[in-house]
């Protein structure tokens, strides 16, 4: 560090350096006698030598270090924000795709008819018959289009339905037996 000094007798300035801070030099131009500011001045000088010194003797300053350890810090809620918000995104592009390739719903043909009450019975869908399969319920994919279902029943009357099943349609049927008198 130097200290700003000026000859009074020859009015030139120079720097000296601040190891002559309070002592008198050789004025470099005339060879006069130059007091040298002491520190305390130098310090006061506005230029060169006052902003450092005040930089690395202050406190506040030197506490500094815990707020430049927040703002690495801080930018963990946006990462954080922005991994949610990515997630999200695939998601919301996932049920797009979802949405675009989900199987269309079957067509289909169902029977409301306990297993009690199928022996030795009987099902007709438009001229097929078909299975009576011990599952509940009894769910039969058809075509879509007109539609024809008989169920007899040993016992009991027939049942007979007849609809329209447009594509994706489902038809829930539940029998009313009437006994045969
Ligand atoms: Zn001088």
């Amino acid at each position: 560090m130097q200290i700003r000094c000026r000859c009074s007798k020859c009015e030139s300035k120079f720097k000296a350096d601040e190891v002559s801070a309070g002592l008198k030099i050789a004025c470099p131009r005339c060879g006069g006698v130059v007091m040298v500011p002491p520190m305390a001045q130098a310090i006061e000088d506005p230029t060169t030598t006052a902003i450092p010194r005040v930089a690395s003797h202050t406190p506040p300053i030197s506490a500094g270090p815990p707020d430049e350890i927040a703002p690495p810090g801080n930018p963990w809620p946006l990462r954080v924000g922005l991994a949610a918000l990515g997630l999200v995104a695939i998601a919301a592009a996932l049920f797009v795709v979802y949405l675009v390739n989900r199987p269309a719903p079957p067509t289909a043909i169902e029977l409301r008819w306990p297993l009690a009450d199928r022996k030795d019975a009987f099902l007709e869908i438009s001229g097929n018959s078909i299975d009576l399969v011990k599952r509940d319920p009894l769910l039969v994919h058809v075509a879509p289009g007109p539609h024809r279902v008989t169920i007899r029943r040993k016992g009991f009357e027939p049942v007979i339905w007849n609809f329209t099943l447009i594509k994706g349609e489902q038809k829930h049927l539940t029998p009313e037996w009437q006994a045969v008198p």
